[in-house]
């Protein structure tokens, strides 16, 4: 399984960092090793001074495919989730500022948090869903998928131009406003709504 990842999905994001908002989907990819298991804790790596959490609504992908269009892409996931993609910040503007690629800051074993599947309804509007993140039980982060500007059917058509989509493939869909610092013995919870789907403590 490969865990891709929409880098600059909300435009607040991609101001609070000084970025452009996009005109294309910005991807990038974590191997199936930065999947950080459920209730394990994340080990502050050496390698970073400056982890932060960016808190996202994750897609698990059900059915094989490539060049799916928007139209029928619904058909290719049936759970979302909320995950925290743990981004080495300092190395990461390291790597930017060269023009080198993302993957140390960001494709590390453990940086790809992932809470416990919601299966998605047909009555269940992907356009409205709230979500967020306590950090030490207080609320640090909030978002709304409707302030997406690629929405996960678009992003299907987009990444299954170049990649083939496998089952158990989860895409992570961006993040709003808000990224922040974590320390050793924070502990984080993310929620869809009033629901917690995500613990994870920083160790
Ligand atoms: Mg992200």
């Amino acid at each position: 399984m490969k865990i891709i990842c929409i880098g600059r999905n909300y435009a607040e994001h991609a101001k609070e960092l000084n970025n452009d908002v996009p005109t294309e989907p910005v991807i990038f990819i974590k191997p199936r090793t930065a999947l950080l298991f459920p209730e394990k804790p994340l080990y502050y790596p050496e390698f970073t001074d400056d982890l932060q959490y960016e808190c996202e609504l994750v897609y698990k992908i059900c059915k094989n495919g490539k060049y799916i269009k928007e139209k029928f892409a619904h058909k290719y996931y049936n759970a979302v989730t909320v995950g925290i993609d743990f981004t080495a910040r300092d190395l990461q503007q390291k790597l930017k500022s060269k023009g080198l690629p993302w993957e140390l800051a960001k494709a590390f074993d453990g940086s790809a948090a992932v809470g416990e599947f919601m299966p998605v309804s047909a009555d269940m509007d992907l356009d409205n869903i709230n979500f967020s993140l306590n950090r030490n039980g207080e609320t640090v982060q909030r978002g709304n998928s409707h302030d997406m500007i690629f929405t996960i059917d678009q992003i299907i058509e987009y990444v299954s131009m170049y990649f083939t989509l496998n089952i158990g493939d989860l895409i992570f869909t961006g993040t709003p406003a808000g990224v922040g610092p974590v320390n050793v013995y924070d502990e984080l919870e993310g929620y869809i709504g009033d629901q917690k789907l995500l613990f994870v403590d920083i160790q």
